[in-house]
Protein backbone atom coordinates (compact mmCIF):
# COMPACT_ATOMS: atom_id res chain seq x y z
CA UNK A 1 0.00 0.00 0.00
CA UNK A 2 0.92 3.35 -0.89
CA UNK A 3 1.64 5.51 1.87
CA UNK A 4 3.12 9.65 2.00
CA UNK A 5 5.31 10.80 4.52
CA UNK A 6 5.22 14.67 4.71
CA UNK A 7 8.40 15.70 7.43
CA UNK A 8 10.21 18.97 6.65
CA UNK A 9 13.48 17.29 8.52
CA UNK A 10 15.09 15.24 6.03
CA UNK A 11 16.80 13.48 8.36
CA UNK A 12 13.56 12.58 10.06
CA UNK A 13 11.97 11.73 6.34
CA UNK A 14 14.44 9.72 5.42
CA UNK A 15 14.74 7.36 8.31
CA UNK A 16 10.73 7.45 8.65
CA UNK A 17 10.69 6.74 4.77
CA UNK A 18 13.47 3.81 5.02
CA UNK A 19 11.56 2.27 8.13
CA UNK A 20 7.67 1.82 6.35
CA UNK A 21 9.44 0.66 3.28
CA UNK A 22 10.84 -2.11 5.11
CA UNK A 23 7.58 -3.16 6.42
CA UNK A 24 6.30 -3.20 3.00
CA UNK A 25 4.90 0.07 2.19
CA UNK A 26 5.60 1.94 -1.38
CA UNK A 27 6.42 5.63 0.19
CA UNK A 28 6.05 8.90 -1.58
CA UNK A 29 7.60 11.57 0.40
CA UNK A 30 7.30 15.34 0.52
CA UNK A 31 8.88 18.40 2.51
CA UNK A 32 6.25 20.46 3.12
CA UNK A 33 2.37 20.94 3.82
CA UNK A 34 1.58 21.88 0.42
CA UNK A 35 3.10 19.69 -1.32
CA UNK A 36 1.32 17.15 1.13
CA UNK A 37 -2.18 18.24 -0.18
CA UNK A 38 -1.09 18.34 -3.60
CA UNK A 39 -0.08 14.82 -3.49
CA UNK A 40 -3.63 13.82 -1.06
CA UNK A 41 -5.90 15.59 -3.27
CA UNK A 42 -4.40 14.12 -6.86
CA UNK A 43 -4.80 11.37 -8.90
CA UNK A 44 -4.07 7.76 -7.17
CA UNK A 45 -3.20 9.59 -4.20
CA UNK A 46 -1.81 7.59 -1.00
CA UNK A 47 -4.33 6.58 1.37
CA UNK A 48 -2.03 6.57 4.27
CA UNK A 49 -0.08 9.11 5.31
CA UNK A 50 1.52 10.02 8.12
CA UNK A 51 2.35 13.94 8.46
CA UNK A 52 4.90 15.90 10.48
CA UNK A 53 2.97 18.66 12.63
CA UNK A 54 5.22 22.06 11.71
CA UNK A 55 6.46 22.12 8.30
CA UNK A 56 6.24 24.99 5.74
CA UNK A 57 3.23 25.43 3.85
CA UNK A 58 0.33 23.90 5.41
CA UNK A 59 1.09 22.39 8.63
CA UNK A 60 -0.07 19.24 9.44
CA UNK A 61 -3.61 19.71 10.67
CA UNK A 62 -3.70 21.99 8.16
CA UNK A 63 -3.27 19.08 5.58
CA UNK A 64 -6.08 17.08 7.46
CA UNK A 65 -8.37 19.59 7.29
CA UNK A 66 -8.54 20.22 3.77
CA UNK A 67 -8.47 16.19 2.91
CA UNK A 68 -11.57 16.22 5.18
CA UNK A 69 -13.38 19.40 3.50
CA UNK A 70 -12.52 17.44 -0.12
CA UNK A 71 -14.42 14.18 1.51
CA UNK A 72 -15.20 12.01 -1.80
CA UNK A 73 -15.74 8.08 -1.61
CA UNK A 74 -12.37 6.99 -0.54
CA UNK A 75 -10.93 7.68 2.61
CA UNK A 76 -7.43 8.86 3.74
CA UNK A 77 -6.31 7.63 6.98
CA UNK A 78 -4.29 10.52 8.25
CA UNK A 79 -1.34 9.90 11.50
CA UNK A 80 -0.15 12.82 13.01
CA UNK A 81 3.66 13.15 13.89
CA UNK A 82 4.03 15.08 16.32
CA UNK A 83 6.89 16.50 19.59
CA UNK A 84 3.71 18.46 21.29
CA UNK A 85 2.59 15.92 24.53
CA UNK A 86 -0.08 18.33 25.91
CA UNK A 87 -3.58 17.16 25.84
CA UNK A 88 -5.14 20.13 23.83
CA UNK A 89 -2.21 19.61 21.10
CA UNK A 90 -3.58 15.99 20.63
CA UNK A 91 -7.43 17.34 21.26
CA UNK A 92 -6.52 20.04 18.19
CA UNK A 93 -4.80 17.52 15.71
CA UNK A 94 -7.76 15.11 16.17
CA UNK A 95 -10.38 18.07 15.42
CA UNK A 96 -8.81 18.64 12.45
CA UNK A 97 -9.19 14.98 11.41
CA UNK A 98 -6.64 13.16 12.13
CA UNK A 99 -7.38 9.48 12.53
CA UNK A 100 -4.09 9.25 15.22
CA UNK A 101 -0.84 10.74 16.17
CA UNK A 102 2.43 9.01 16.92
CA UNK A 103 4.26 11.18 19.60
CA UNK A 104 8.37 12.32 18.71
CA UNK A 105 10.66 10.28 19.35
CA UNK A 106 8.67 7.33 18.35
CA UNK A 107 8.68 4.08 18.82
CA UNK A 108 9.18 2.07 15.91
CA UNK A 109 7.17 -1.03 16.91
CA UNK A 110 4.80 1.53 18.14
CA UNK A 111 4.79 3.26 14.61
CA UNK A 112 4.02 0.02 12.97
CA UNK A 113 1.18 -1.67 14.95
CA UNK A 114 -0.96 1.91 14.13
CA UNK A 115 0.37 1.90 10.81
CA UNK A 116 -1.20 -1.74 10.37
CA UNK A 117 -4.47 -0.61 12.10
CA UNK A 118 -4.69 2.41 9.62
CA UNK A 119 -4.05 0.02 7.11
CA UNK A 120 -7.04 -2.11 8.30
CA UNK A 121 -9.24 0.36 8.00
CA UNK A 122 -8.17 1.61 4.60
CA UNK A 123 -9.14 -1.99 3.58
CA UNK A 124 -12.33 -2.69 4.96
CA UNK A 125 -13.92 0.87 3.59
CA UNK A 126 -12.44 -0.39 0.07
CA UNK A 127 -14.28 -3.74 0.69
CA UNK A 128 -17.41 -1.93 2.17
CA UNK A 129 -17.12 0.26 -1.54
CA UNK A 130 -16.89 -2.50 -3.40
CA UNK A 131 -19.69 -4.46 -1.77
CA UNK A 132 -21.96 -1.27 -1.76
CA UNK A 133 -21.09 -1.20 -5.85
CA UNK A 134 -21.95 -4.56 -6.40
CA UNK A 135 -25.08 -4.47 -4.21
CA UNK A 136 -25.89 -1.34 -7.09
CA UNK A 137 -24.98 -3.68 -9.92
CA UNK A 138 -27.23 -6.37 -9.13
CA UNK A 139 -30.22 -4.11 -7.92
CA UNK A 140 -29.74 -2.00 -11.30
CA UNK A 141 -28.85 -4.72 -13.60
CA UNK A 142 -29.84 -7.60 -15.38
CA UNK A 143 -27.66 -10.74 -14.46
CA UNK A 144 -28.41 -12.68 -17.73
CA UNK A 145 -27.49 -9.97 -20.27
CA UNK A 146 -25.67 -7.41 -18.01
CA UNK A 147 -28.00 -4.90 -19.25
CA UNK A 148 -30.21 -2.53 -17.19
CA UNK A 149 -32.91 -3.78 -15.68
CA UNK A 150 -36.57 -2.99 -16.23
CA UNK A 151 -36.60 -0.78 -12.75
CA UNK A 152 -33.57 1.22 -13.84
CA UNK A 153 -34.29 1.60 -17.90
CA UNK A 154 -37.64 3.09 -16.28
CA UNK A 155 -35.88 5.49 -14.40
CA UNK A 156 -33.65 6.59 -16.81
CA UNK A 157 -36.87 6.76 -19.44
CA UNK A 158 -38.52 9.22 -16.49
CA UNK A 159 -35.57 11.00 -16.32
CA UNK A 160 -34.67 11.98 -19.68
CA UNK A 161 -38.49 12.65 -20.32
CA UNK A 162 -38.07 15.49 -17.26
CA UNK A 163 -34.62 16.76 -19.35
CA UNK A 164 -36.76 17.07 -23.01
CA UNK A 165 -38.89 19.13 -21.15
CA UNK A 166 -36.85 22.11 -20.44
CA UNK A 167 -34.17 21.01 -22.90
CA UNK A 168 -36.36 20.54 -25.94
CA UNK A 169 -34.17 17.42 -26.90
CA UNK A 170 -36.61 15.10 -28.26
CA UNK A 171 -37.35 11.47 -26.66
CA UNK A 172 -38.08 8.14 -27.99
CA UNK A 173 -38.36 4.35 -27.07
CA UNK A 174 -38.20 1.48 -28.79
CA UNK A 175 -39.57 -1.96 -27.23
CA UNK A 176 -38.33 -5.02 -28.96
CA UNK A 177 -39.63 -8.61 -28.31
CA UNK A 178 -37.38 -11.43 -30.18
CA UNK A 179 -39.99 -13.74 -32.37
CA UNK A 180 -40.87 -17.29 -31.90
CA UNK A 181 -38.41 -17.42 -29.06
CA UNK A 182 -40.25 -19.48 -27.20
CA UNK A 183 -39.99 -21.88 -29.51
CA UNK A 184 -35.73 -21.79 -29.30
CA UNK A 185 -36.51 -22.60 -25.27
CA UNK A 186 -39.02 -25.70 -26.27
CA UNK A 187 -36.80 -26.83 -28.99
CA UNK A 188 -33.49 -26.55 -27.81
CA UNK A 189 -33.86 -25.82 -23.49
CA UNK A 190 -33.63 -23.07 -21.75
CA UNK A 191 -29.41 -23.12 -21.69
CA UNK A 192 -29.75 -22.22 -25.19
CA UNK A 193 -32.55 -19.47 -24.95
CA UNK A 194 -29.94 -17.91 -22.60
CA UNK A 195 -27.78 -17.54 -25.21
CA UNK A 196 -29.73 -16.57 -27.65
CA UNK A 197 -30.62 -13.71 -25.28
CA UNK A 198 -26.92 -12.50 -24.06
CA UNK A 199 -26.16 -12.35 -28.15
CA UNK A 200 -29.39 -10.32 -28.99
CA UNK A 201 -28.38 -8.04 -25.50
CA UNK A 202 -24.88 -7.41 -27.41
CA UNK A 203 -26.21 -7.05 -31.07
CA UNK A 204 -28.37 -4.33 -29.80
CA UNK A 205 -25.72 -2.44 -27.50
CA UNK A 206 -23.15 -2.80 -30.64
CA UNK A 207 -25.42 -0.07 -32.89
CA UNK A 208 -26.25 2.20 -30.06
CA UNK A 209 -24.76 5.83 -29.70
CA UNK A 210 -24.01 6.95 -26.42
CA UNK A 211 -27.21 8.61 -26.20
CA UNK A 212 -29.05 5.58 -26.59
CA UNK A 213 -29.76 3.44 -23.36
CA UNK A 214 -31.19 -0.23 -23.32
CA UNK A 215 -32.66 -2.63 -20.92
CA UNK A 216 -33.93 -5.97 -20.50
CA UNK A 217 -37.46 -5.42 -19.92
CA UNK A 218 -38.91 -8.83 -19.35
CA UNK A 219 -38.49 -12.29 -20.47
CA UNK A 220 -37.27 -11.61 -24.21
CA UNK A 221 -38.60 -7.79 -24.44
CA UNK A 222 -36.06 -4.87 -24.48
CA UNK A 223 -36.46 -1.58 -24.00
CA UNK A 224 -34.70 1.16 -25.40
CA UNK A 225 -34.48 4.52 -24.96
CA UNK A 226 -32.99 7.38 -27.19
CA UNK A 227 -32.61 11.61 -26.85
CA UNK A 228 -30.76 13.03 -29.08
CA UNK A 229 -31.03 16.17 -31.30
CA UNK A 230 -31.67 14.75 -34.41
CA UNK A 231 -34.04 11.80 -33.16
CA UNK A 232 -34.80 9.27 -35.92
CA UNK A 233 -36.94 6.35 -34.17
CA UNK A 234 -37.39 4.56 -37.00
CA UNK A 235 -34.05 4.69 -38.52
CA UNK A 236 -32.45 3.65 -35.13
CA UNK A 237 -35.26 0.68 -35.10
CA UNK A 238 -34.40 -0.29 -38.27
CA UNK A 239 -31.16 -0.88 -37.44
CA UNK A 240 -31.84 -2.60 -34.42
CA UNK A 241 -33.74 -4.89 -36.26
CA UNK A 242 -31.08 -5.49 -39.02
CA UNK A 243 -28.51 -6.26 -36.68
CA UNK A 244 -30.60 -8.88 -34.86
CA UNK A 245 -31.51 -10.48 -37.75
CA UNK A 246 -28.16 -9.84 -39.91
CA UNK A 247 -26.51 -13.03 -38.96
CA UNK A 248 -27.80 -16.48 -37.10
CA UNK A 249 -26.71 -16.74 -33.45
CA UNK A 250 -24.11 -19.50 -33.30
CA UNK A 251 -24.96 -21.80 -29.97
CA UNK A 252 -22.11 -24.38 -29.76
CA UNK A 253 -23.45 -26.78 -33.06
CA UNK A 254 -26.49 -25.03 -33.70
CA UNK A 255 -26.95 -22.09 -35.74
CA UNK A 256 -29.74 -20.40 -35.04
CA UNK A 257 -31.64 -17.80 -36.94
CA UNK A 258 -33.08 -15.10 -34.76
CA UNK A 259 -35.17 -11.93 -36.08
CA UNK A 260 -37.40 -9.09 -33.54
CA UNK A 261 -40.51 -7.25 -33.65
CA UNK A 262 -40.12 -3.67 -33.01
CA UNK A 263 -42.49 -0.72 -32.21
CA UNK A 264 -41.65 2.58 -31.51
CA UNK A 265 -43.10 5.75 -30.02
CA UNK A 266 -41.85 9.47 -29.56
CA UNK A 267 -42.34 11.59 -26.99
CA UNK A 268 -44.92 14.93 -27.47
CA UNK A 269 -45.26 17.43 -24.97
CA UNK A 270 -49.25 16.14 -23.57
CA UNK A 271 -47.51 12.27 -23.07
CA UNK A 272 -46.60 10.97 -19.95
CA UNK A 273 -44.11 7.85 -19.51
CA UNK A 274 -47.54 5.41 -19.38
CA UNK A 275 -48.95 6.48 -22.77
CA UNK A 276 -45.58 6.54 -24.42
CA UNK A 277 -45.09 3.04 -23.51
CA UNK A 278 -48.41 1.87 -23.84
CA UNK A 279 -48.16 3.42 -27.55
CA UNK A 280 -44.76 1.81 -28.55
CA UNK A 281 -45.92 -1.34 -26.80
CA UNK A 282 -49.09 -0.90 -29.47
CA UNK A 283 -46.93 -0.80 -32.08
CA UNK A 284 -45.02 -3.73 -31.10
CA UNK A 285 -48.17 -5.87 -31.05
CA UNK A 286 -48.82 -4.33 -34.75
CA UNK A 287 -45.43 -5.55 -35.75
CA UNK A 288 -46.17 -8.94 -34.48
CA UNK A 289 -49.40 -9.03 -35.91
CA UNK A 290 -48.28 -8.23 -39.33
CA UNK A 291 -45.28 -10.64 -39.57
CA UNK A 292 -43.03 -10.32 -37.24
CA UNK A 293 -39.17 -9.56 -38.02
CA UNK A 294 -40.16 -5.77 -38.74
CA UNK A 295 -40.84 -2.61 -37.16
CA UNK A 296 -43.67 -0.17 -36.50
CA UNK A 297 -44.53 3.25 -35.76
CA UNK A 298 -46.85 4.26 -32.53
CA UNK A 299 -49.51 6.35 -32.46
CA UNK A 300 -49.37 8.67 -29.32
CA UNK A 301 -52.56 9.54 -27.75
CA UNK A 302 -53.36 12.95 -27.75
CA UNK A 303 -50.37 14.37 -30.24
P1 LIG B 1 -43.75 -13.91 -30.17
O1 LIG B 1 -43.08 -13.92 -31.50
O2 LIG B 1 -45.21 -13.71 -30.29
O3 LIG B 1 -43.13 -12.92 -29.25
O4 LIG B 1 -43.54 -15.35 -29.56
P2 LIG B 1 -42.64 -15.77 -28.36
O5 LIG B 1 -42.53 -17.26 -28.37
O6 LIG B 1 -41.37 -15.03 -28.40
O7 LIG B 1 -43.44 -15.20 -27.13
P3 LIG B 1 -43.93 -15.81 -25.80
O8 LIG B 1 -44.29 -14.64 -24.94
O9 LIG B 1 -44.98 -16.86 -26.00
O10 LIG B 1 -42.69 -16.55 -25.19
C1 LIG B 1 -41.66 -15.89 -24.55
C2 LIG B 1 -40.76 -16.93 -23.97
O11 LIG B 1 -39.59 -16.36 -23.41
C3 LIG B 1 -41.40 -17.72 -22.86
C4 LIG B 1 -40.31 -17.88 -21.82
O12 LIG B 1 -40.07 -19.23 -21.58
C5 LIG B 1 -39.10 -17.28 -22.47
N1 LIG B 1 -38.23 -16.62 -21.51
C6 LIG B 1 -38.50 -15.57 -20.72
N2 LIG B 1 -37.42 -15.25 -19.97
C7 LIG B 1 -36.44 -16.13 -20.29
C8 LIG B 1 -35.09 -16.31 -19.86
O13 LIG B 1 -34.57 -15.61 -19.01
N3 LIG B 1 -34.39 -17.32 -20.43
C9 LIG B 1 -34.93 -18.13 -21.38
N4 LIG B 1 -34.18 -19.09 -21.89
N5 LIG B 1 -36.20 -17.98 -21.78
C10 LIG B 1 -36.95 -17.00 -21.27
MG1 LIG C 1 -41.38 -12.94 -28.19
MG1 LIG D 1 -42.65 -11.40 -25.07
Amino acid sequence: MKILIADDSSVSRDLLGTMVRKWGYDVVSVSDGTHAWEVLSGPDAPRLAILDWMMPGLTGPEVCEKVRDKGGESYTYILLLTGRTQKEDVIEGMDAGADDYVVKPFDQQELRVRLRAGRRIVELQDELLTAREKFRQQATHDALTGLKNRAYIRQILAERMDAARSSSIPVGVIMLDLDRFKLVNDTYGHAVGDAVLIAAAQRIQSVLSDSDVVGRDGGEEFLLVSSRPSLDLAALAETVRQAIAAEPVVVGELTLPVTASLGYARLCPRADADILLRAADEALYRAKHNGRNRIEPGQVEGC
